[in-house]
């Protein structure tokens, strides 16, 4: 690296390598498992505060990999998305979860419409505003938002390793998925574990679907991410691998690797 990165956080934000002139806004709306105190935990205890229900594990730490190796911003929420998940709008019952897998959240069972609002205005319009902002000064931005999923769901083991997820426009995903082989010895299936009819490509459409910016959502199994080492290599994977798919398609500057 010739450059160290900075991280500069307002509130429940922070914007990584705010100054970083490629094209690709990298988002990580998971990337945190805290809970601000006045939320007494949500009134869990144990386990369930460390585990993928609070966040997407090891996440932050590609996201971070990604962001320095292209030289891209990267947009992430500082607070657990049992608090407010902010790949969610407003409008949706799980934007606030009272159930993820076999995990109830007394904190957040029978929340009243103010409550639900101060959340809101506390936790998702800060960052839907900062990531908009920094959407907006980027010229011809690519959305790339980065996440993790558990191996096992339900009791059910997933086969699938990373996924490439998609809304209405694939072109970023089509292009990802079709040299998948030369960048990844791993399983990369599209909109595989979630897809869009599990909601969860609402950053996509916010922020890249409505103003036609190229955009993919990333899912990388969490075992495959656990060490530092396995981050990086994670990150310097998906980054050589992105860079070709936006070469493809003429995304002028987007390799601008400082390794
Ligand atoms: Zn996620």
């Amino acid at each position: 690296m010739t450059q160290v990165s900075t991280t500069s956080t307002q509130g429940h934000v922070s914007v990584h390598n705010p100054t970083g002139q490629s094209p690709v806004v990298v988002v990580c709306e998971h990337a945190s498992n805290f809970i601000p105190t006045a939320y007494n935990d949500l009134g869990l205890v144990g386990d369930a505060l460390a585990s993928h229900a609070a966040w997407d594990l090891g996440a932050l730490a590609v996201a971070k990999g990604l962001s320095d190796r292209l030289n891209a911003k990267l947009i992430a929420s500082g607070t657990s998305r049992l608090v407010y998940d902010c790949n969610r709008p407003p409008s949706a019952p799980d934007a606030m979860p009272h159930q993820s897998e076999a995990i109830t959240v007394p904190g957040n069972v029978g929340l009243t419409a103010a409550q639900r609002q101060n959340r809101i205005d506390e936790f998702y319009e800060p960052f839907r505003a900062t990531l908009a902002e920094e959407i907006a000064a980027t010229s011809t931005p690519v959305i790339v938002t980065i996440h993790s999923f558990t191996p096992t769901y339900h009791g059910q083991k997933r086969t699938v390793e990373i996924g490439v997820l998609h809304d209405t426009d694939s072109r970023l995903a089509d292009a990802m998925l079709g040299t998948a082989s030369q960048y990844t010895e791993t399983l990369v299936l599209r909109n595989d574990p979630y897809g869009p009819e599990h909601g969860v490509t609402h950053t996509l459409k916010e922020h890249a679907l409505a103003n036609g910016h190229l955009n993919v959502m990333l899912e990388v199994r969490n075992d495959l991410i656990q060490n530092a080492q396995q981050q990086d290599e994670m990150a310097g994977c998906i980054a050589n691998w992105l860079s070709d798919a936006l070469v493809r398609l003429k995304v002028e500057s987007a390799v601008t690797c400082r390794e």
